[in-house]
């Protein structure tokens, strides 16, 4: 954005969905640069600017965008492919993967449709997840069919590791650009005793091989746990020194099935954060449209360190993702409901006009936070079943 875009005239935009588009880009840059007098349009009020921003976006065939009733724009979607996972963590599945009864997971043709439609509502970003994605025996083919979707130019996956060490190299071929990997410690037993499998050699092995092979983002996932690797920051550190890598320090989420483990082993990201700052880590600068991790960085490290906090204020607010489980049920958020189908839009090529208008439509159902705070844990019973 430059300073003469006060000549702008918002009003001469063709449709509406593009104008309630710029006017959030143009006010999230404003907050995000703090020199937002001199870059709002001089034809617009801020107060006109906040009405227009909370306008529900009316999606017609040439308005390419997913935004809800409170100005947020939704360009990654996070793509469950199944619920099945080899692993038992114990703040996700202790008990491990129990088949149910039911239909099955969502075909490849059902996800190009879906990912299709997503991407011709401006979404750009997909990571496939789980459950353990690769557990999916198509799991190259679900990354060849997403990377030739049009529109989507980042595509990502989440995974417990266990396959990466001789697939790295296919999958990135294949068109995956990005891999998150979970590892909640680098010590083996406490590895073990988190995941219920003696397989950290092999899963660091995995995140070698995609250093190796030219990811464009290699990250790990670490879920906060008081008492089992809050204390373990100096072995992160390490493994982020040389490696061009940024750990995600998840804090653990209450869901329907882990109320006493939560009570048990939750622990705030801020004495990370804290740790950080008195080693000389700062902040980097959020980028615009960036989700809501906060990333830290400093001069001797390869790596990087990011914070997801979810129950730190303002952390919806920055929310750019919406999630489809591996049964085809839309969720606008990990919590609060119970998820909208949308199977019965994905059977035909005929029916990708009646899935966009499903999807703004519902968007407009969106709540403006997770109500984590109070409890409240919506339909996620656990993460494998929607998705992390
Ligand atoms: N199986 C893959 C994996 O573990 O990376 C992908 C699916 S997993 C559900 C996605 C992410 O969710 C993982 O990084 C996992 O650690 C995280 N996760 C699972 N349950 C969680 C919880 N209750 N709180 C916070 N993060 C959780
Ligand atoms: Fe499996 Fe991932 Fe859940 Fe662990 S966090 S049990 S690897 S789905």
């Amino acid at each position: 954005m430059r300073a003469d875009h006060g000549k702008f005239d918002l009003d001469q935009l063709p449709c509406t969905a593009f104008r309630v588009t710029l006017v959030h880009r143009i006010r999230s840059h404003c907050a995000y640069t703090r020199q937002g007098r001199g870059l709002w349009p001089q034809r617009m009020s801020r107060r006109r600017v906040c009405v227009e921003t909370r306008w529900p976006p009316v999606l017609g065939k040439d308005d390419a965008m997913l935004q809800d009733a409170f100005g947020r724009s939704f360009e990654y979607l996070r793509l469950s492919v199944t619920e099945v996972c080899n692993f038992s963590c114990s703040y996700c599945l202790p008990d491990g993967y129990r088949k149910k009864p039911g239909p099955g997971f969502l075909r490849l043709d059902e996800i190009a449709r879906l990912a299709s439609a997503f991407a011709d509502l401006g979404t750009w970003k997909i990571r496939i997840t789980g459950g353990e994605p690769s557990v999916r025996k198509d799991f190259t083919q679900i990354i060849e069919t997403l990377a030739t979707v049009s529109g989507v130019r980042r595509l990502a996956t989440t995974t417990n590791g266990y396959r990466l060490k001789d697939n790295a190299s296919q999958w990135r071929k294949a068109g995956l650009q990005a891999i998150n990997v979970s590892v909640d410690s680098f010590r083996a037993d406490i590895f073990h005793k988190v995941t219920g499998h003696d397989r950290l050699e092999e899963v660091k092995d995995g995140i070698e091989a995609c250093l190796d092979t030219g990811y464009e983002a290699v990250k790990v996932n670490a879920v906060l746990l008081k008492g089992i690797n809050d204390q373990d920051l100096a072995l992160f550190l390490d493994y982020v020194k040389n490696r061009p890598v940024s750990v995600r320090f998840i804090e653990l989420m209450r869901t329907g099935d882990n109320a006493d483990y939560f009570k048990r082993y939750h622990v705030s990201a801020s004495v990370v954060s804290k740790a950080l700052v008195q080693r000389g880590w700062v902040r980097k600068t959020r980028e615009v449209g960036a989700g809501p991790a906060l990333e830290y960085v400093h001069g001797d490290y390869a790596g990087a360190i990011g914070l997801i906090a979810p129950y730190s204020k303002d952390f919806c607010k920055s929310c750019n993702r919406l999630r489809v489980s591996a049964l085809g049920k839309l969720h606008l958020c990990l919590f609060t409901e119970m998820g909208m189908d949308l199977r019965s839009f994905l059977q035909s090529d005929d029916q990708q006009d009646e899935l966009k208008a499903f999807l703004g439509k519902s968007l407009q159902s969106k709540a403006v936070s997770h109500f984590l705070d109070d409890g409240i844990t919506g339909g996620n019973h656990r993460f494998a079943d929607i998705g992390g």
